[in-house]
Formats: C-alpha cells, sequence, structure tokens
C-alpha cells in the first residue's frame, strides 16, 4: 500500500484552492464533481501523493455534516491498493468495518471503499484503485 491521497474538507474552493496553491507552490491540476457523494473536490500533486479538498455540494452532504460536526480540516486518509476486491474481502476478515459492500466509483478515475472510523483509531480511511482504462 502507498499513501495516495490525504481528504481534507473545506467550506470553500474558492477560498481553499489558492491557499493551498500558495502554500504548496503548485497549481491545482483538476477539480471534479462527485454527485452520487455531494461533493466537489480539488486534486494538488506532490510526489507520489496527492491532497485532496472536498466541498460540499449540499447542505445534508457528508462533507457538509463533517464540518457542522468538526469544522474544517483532515477528513480522511486514502491508500492505493492494486486489487481492492482483496482488499475489501482481506479488511473484513480482519474485522474492519466496511461502509460500502462494494467498489464504487470515486474522483479522480478510481474505484474506492470506506471503512468506519471506528475501527480505524477515528480515521475515515479509504481504500482506492486506479481504474482500468482499456
Ligand atoms: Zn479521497
Amino acid at each position: 500500500m502507498t499513501i495516495d491521497h490525504i481528504g481534507i474538507a473545506v467550506k470553500s474552493l474558492e477560498i481553499a484552492i489558492p491557499l493551498y496553491e500558495k502554500m504548496l507552490g503548485t497549481s491545482c491540476y483538476k477539480t471534479e464533481e462527485v454527485a452520487s457523494e455531494g461533493v466537489l473536490t480539488a486534486f494538488f500533486k506532490l510526489g507520489d501523493s496527492k491532497i485532496e479538498l472536498l466541498q460540499s455540494t449540499t447542505e445534508q452532504g457528508v462533507i457538509a455534516r463533517f464540518i457542522e460536526k468538526k469544522g474544517e480540516g483532515m477528513h480522511h486518509i486514502a491508500y492505493a491498493v492494486s486489487d481492492l476486491p482483496a482488499e475489501m474481502t482481506r479488511m473484513k476478515n480482519e474485522g474492519f468495518e466496511l461502509l460500502n459492500a462494494e467498489p464504487k466509483r470515486g474522483a479522480d478515475n478510481k474505484w474506492v471503499c470506506f471503512m468506519h472510523p471506528k475501527g480505524t483509531q477515528g480515521v475515515l480511511t479509504e481504500l482506492c484503485q486506479e481504474i482500468d482504462q482499456h
């Protein structure tokens, strides 16, 4: 596994993108809406890892509710895996609670699965695998 990205919940991409561009010294290379999750995402490349900024597109969305409870800040960490279904089975067998039973389509051309933070020392954890384009 490698760290694919770290997700950060923000109220406004309009404010957060230029701020992160200034801090990281690199431009946001992609913004993408994931309608099924009610989020607008913005990505920054840092070596082999990325920073993903997440803004809610709905008042009741997961990111809106997260910010309401905890404020802006770190939302999740994502690990890249080469065989997501196999990793999901392994995690389930190890007793981790998966938040989706099947891989679902996430941002940045990825299959993703989230694991409940209760079972991972308080950190919402994402497993992701690049979607094969062939
Ligand atoms: Zn993510």
